[in-house]
């Protein structure tokens, strides 16, 4: 099986690892020798495969975006994730885990939520699939995203604001580790983007890459060829963009950029989220990997104006793809990306999340030629965010 340039250490590069307490060792080995054996299981696949199209409604279209081609001189293909069950891709990863838990025997899920996107994906594969389901969520976003939360509880999930800290992903993050630590034997903890200690990052680059599966045949059928010029992601953890390149991480012909939030802009370090940029080499969450920290080395606030890209490190994939030119990627402020996002709904009709809306805005930064075949992942659909939406544009 191809390894996607991670070693059997569970590195890409000088990128990743498995950075836990002891108490966790056990629960990241079982799960590191089970995960591969599970998923490639014949039964299993098929069982994802049909929920994955009856349930999520994959596969989602590849949509020729004529009137947005003819703005930029190019081809342009949207890749509508934000078609989706629950508005977002999202929903891939947290399914595929839930089924890889119960498998496990697991009888208990745990997640962290920033903007309460993840934690809605897990509570909904929770109902669906009949799991007891606690989410830690920073008490700031509680207050932020209440909208989030209040699906949460109907959908069965006890929702923990956490009050350490900012009250923030990381502090989230952190309740949800200890947990996990706390009943490592009937808890999984479902991680939400390709982060975290190894295998996670490989893991949930595996359950997203039905993105990039898609892609190929769609786009085969489409234009007659397998591989675009360019594929175009937005990466706050990165998992949207994993998914979108899996395919393609070899194939050197196809130009992977990414495009991460730079709030404010590069002048602002303290009011930006853009990591690979900005941010040094540390651990967070359990791998090794760039990290955005203040003066002391402690990790800092990261800022944007979209909720699910304010996160203060990255995957280990997407540090290695971007060390090694594999990657190229922008820094995109939140004045570029609210554009572009007024940008597609007028030009196609297409609402985006102010997350996706950072993808598009690449498009301003590049030359492509007439003949280039673009492909572009809008993660999700705006309606999240109608209230940022409404008081910027003063609608
Ligand atoms: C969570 C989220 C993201 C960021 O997560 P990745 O793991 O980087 O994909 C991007 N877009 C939307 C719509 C999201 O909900």
């Amino acid at each position: 099986m191809k390894n996607n340039f991670l070693d059997e250490n569970g590195y890409y590069g000088r990128f990743g690892g498995a950075y836990v307490p002891e108490i966790l060792q056990k629960n990241i080995s079982e799960l590191k020798g089970q995960y591969l054996k599970i998923m490639n299981d014949p039964k299993f696949k098929a069982e994802l495969n049909r929920l994955l199209h009856h349930y999520v409604g994959r596969p989602t279209p590849l949509y020729y975006a004529s009137r947005l081609s003819e703005l930029y001189g190019t081809h342009i293909y949207l890749k509508r994730e934000d078609l989706c069950h629950t508005g977002a891709h999202k929903l891939n990863n947290a399914l595929g885990q839930l089924m890889l838990a119960k498998r496990m025997g697991k009888t208990r899920i745990v997640a962290e939520t920033g903007a309460g996107q993840h934690g809605v994906g897990t509570a909904t594969v929770c109902a669906l699939m009949n799991m007891e389901c606690v989410i830690y969520m920073g008490a700031t976003d509680v207050k932020r995203q209440y909208l989030n939360v209040q699906r949460m509880r109907m959908l069965g999930a006890k929702v923990i604001p956490v009050t350490t800290g900012n009250g923030t992903l990381k502090d989230a993050t952190n309740e949800a580790m200890r947990d996990w630590c706390c009943n490592p034997i009937d808890t999984y903890y479902i991680i939400g983007s390709v982060v975290g200690p190894d295998p996670y990052p490989d893991m949930v680059a595996r359950f997203q890459s039905v993105i990039s599966e898609e892609i190929t045949k769609q786009l085969k059928k489409q234009t007659g060829r397998e591989a675009p010029d360019y594929l175009i992601a937005c990466v706050g953890g990165g998992s949207n963009a994993a998914g979108t390149f899996f395919k393609y991480l070899e194939n050197e012909k196809v130009k992977l950029y990414v495009a991460e939030a730079a709030g404010f802009g590069l002048d602002y370090p303290l009011q930006s989220a853009a990591t690979i940029h900005l941010g040094r080499e540390g651990v967070l969450h359990g791998s090794k990997t760039m990290v955005m920290m203040d003066g002391d080395g402690q990790i800092a606030e990261a800022f944007s104006i979209s909720a699910g890209l304010d996160y203060p490190g990255i995957g280990p994939l997407h540090a290695y793809l971007a060390e090694t030119g594999r990657s190229k990627v922008f820094a995109i402020t939140d004045s570029e990306a609210m554009s572009a996002a007024l940008t597609l709904t007028q030009k196609e009709g297409i609402i985006p999340a102010i997350e996706s809306a950072h993808a598009l805005a690449v498009l301003d930064k590049c030359r492509f030629k007439s003949s280039d075949v673009v492909v572009i992942t809008v993660s999700g659909r705006g309606d999240k965010d109608m209230n940022t939406f409404a008081e910027y544009f003063h609608l």
